[in-house]
């Protein structure tokens, strides 16, 4: 492994005394320190290597250190490295042709972020100002970021402090058969009853008030709940009924990870918004956006949008995004995505999933799998209690400490292991995780009742 000029302790040092860290309590946190990274791993400064079945945080699509992304970053930093936003430049304009180009429908005109949040805050001030109506309708186990409007919109506790009541955002509750909040026994039932359910929320809020509802495609961080077929179709029909603006958020979803360009691709779905970040160039330098439907755009043809970043479009980024797509192309690495889910990671867990008793239920598609566990197969109590923390959370704090010993990075939220992997990880790659995983959850087994 690379060697950094750096020692540990200094790192350490300095970043306990000046990092100050996300959603921690910046005394209880121990951050590990990486010396470097290359493809589907990265490693500590002791040159021991993680398996990175997380992906980061679900953004490096095709690994780390793509050498076509690095040499493009490269060559555009010494080009260069920063314009304005308004002005026309070449590397932003091929990055949204080709952005354009893979959304559905008449999505064809790209409004530039750094990162998903603010995908998310700006497509609601688009559809705000399209519709002139104020309330949005997102989903309970959703997460769309951290900043304002983002994180009002977010449906898990991480909305708890920032709370506020002015935001006009309204909560449902999304199709998650596992733990259906309808009763029902099938995906077509589930499906059914969740659109009503929708009907019904959108009945008593008012229509006429309603400006935006807002999904992840497929729910990311709230436990990658594939939607059931029709869902999404029965939501771009309610909201084509009443005048809404339907935002798609594939900040997770998007580029290769499902298996497809976007999510809503598997079920033929085009929304009025798409909103991106992540995997648009695996994070190699920050960038995000809103993919605009004709209409939309329209709207602020001839009126000004009223919004804008110093760094929308940042060369860096779009250079990074041009490779990252053009590599995506090149080797196939949305196929291999959905091959990997469909030949080995799909059967692996299904397998897993029936020899250990913690593992209630596996579900996902390309290299976007959840797996949930339960302390009883038969009552599906989840292995933690929901937003658990210190003592009541000790089982999966054991379980993700046996996956990282033996060299297995996972990802973690609540009673769930997410297997999100690179898209590019190798069959060989991915069947060494699965191993280490399945091993791993040997001390989540010794935590069932059943
Ligand atoms: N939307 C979704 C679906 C996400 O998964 C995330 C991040 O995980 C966000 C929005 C926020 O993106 P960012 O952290 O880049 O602001």
């Amino acid at each position: 492994p690379h060697v950094t000029s750096h020692t540990l302790a200094a790192v350490k040092d300095a970043d306990r005394k000046h990092v100050f860290h996300s959603w921690s309590a910046q005394a209880l946190i121990d951050p590990l320190a990486v010396a470097g990274a290359e493809g589907s791993y990265f490693w500590d400064y002791d040159g021991k290597r993680f398996l990175d079945f997380s992906s980061q945080l679900v953004n490096t699509n095709i690994g780390h250190q793509h050498p076509k992304v690095v040499a493009a970053v490269q060559e555009q930093a010494a080009r260069l490295c920063t314009l304005a936003p308004g002005f026309a430049v070449d590397v932003r304009s091929e990055a949204a042709r080709l952005i354009a180009e893979r959304t559905p429908g008449d999505l064809d005109k790209i409004f530039f972020t750094n990162g998903g949040a603010e995908a998310v805050e700006n497509a609601v001030r688009m559809a705000r100002l399209h519709t002139g109506r104020q309330k949005v309708l997102s989903t309970y186990r959703s997460y769309h970021g951290a900043t304002a409007a983002a994180i009002n919109l977010t449906g898990d506790p991480r909305r708890w402090p920032s709370d506020s009541a002015a935001a006009g955002v309204v909560h449902f509750w999304g199709p998650y058969l596992y733990r259906s909040a309808f009763h029902a026994a099938t995906e077509a039932e589930e499906c059914e009853r969740a659109l009503a359910h929708l009907a019904d929320t959108i009945a008593f809020e008012g229509p006429q008030t309603i400006a935006a509802v807002i999904l992840e495609s497929v729910p990311g961080t709230a436990g990658i709940m594939t939607p059931p077929a029709g869902y999404l179709a029965g939501v771009r029909e309610l909201c084509d009924r009443h005048g809404i603006v339907f935002i798609l958020d594939e900040v997770m979803s998007g580029f290769g990870r499902t298996g497809k360009w976007f999510a809503a691709d598997h079920w033929g779905v085009t929304p009025d918004l798409i909103t991106f970040a992540k995997g648009v160039n695996s994070g190699y330098v920050p960038l995000g956006g809103v993919a605009i439907s004709a209409a939309i755009a329209e709207t602020f043809a001839t009126r000004p949008y009223p919004g804008g970043l110093t760094y929308s479009g940042h060369p860096l980024a779009c250079a990074a995004a041009v490779a990252t797509i053009n590599a995506m192309e090149e080797e196939g690495i949305v196929e291999h995505a959905a091959h990997l889910g469909a030949n080995v990671i799909g059967p692996a867990l299904a397998e897993i999933a029936e020899r250990h008793p913690s593992v209630g239920e596996v579900r996902g598609l390309g290299t976007f799998w959840a797996l949930e566990l339960v302390r009883d197969k038969a009552t599906r109590e989840p292995l933690v209690p929901y937003n658990a923390s210190g003592a009541a959370n000790a089982p999966m704090a054991e379980f993700a400490a046996a996956c990282k010993d033996s060299g297995l990075w996972p990802f973690v939220n609540m009673n769930r292991t997410h297997v999100v992997p690179p898209c590019t990880i190798s069959e060989t790659e991915a069947k060494e995780g699965l191993a280490l995983l399945d091993e791993a959850l040997t001390v989540a087994d010794r935590h069932t009742t059943s």
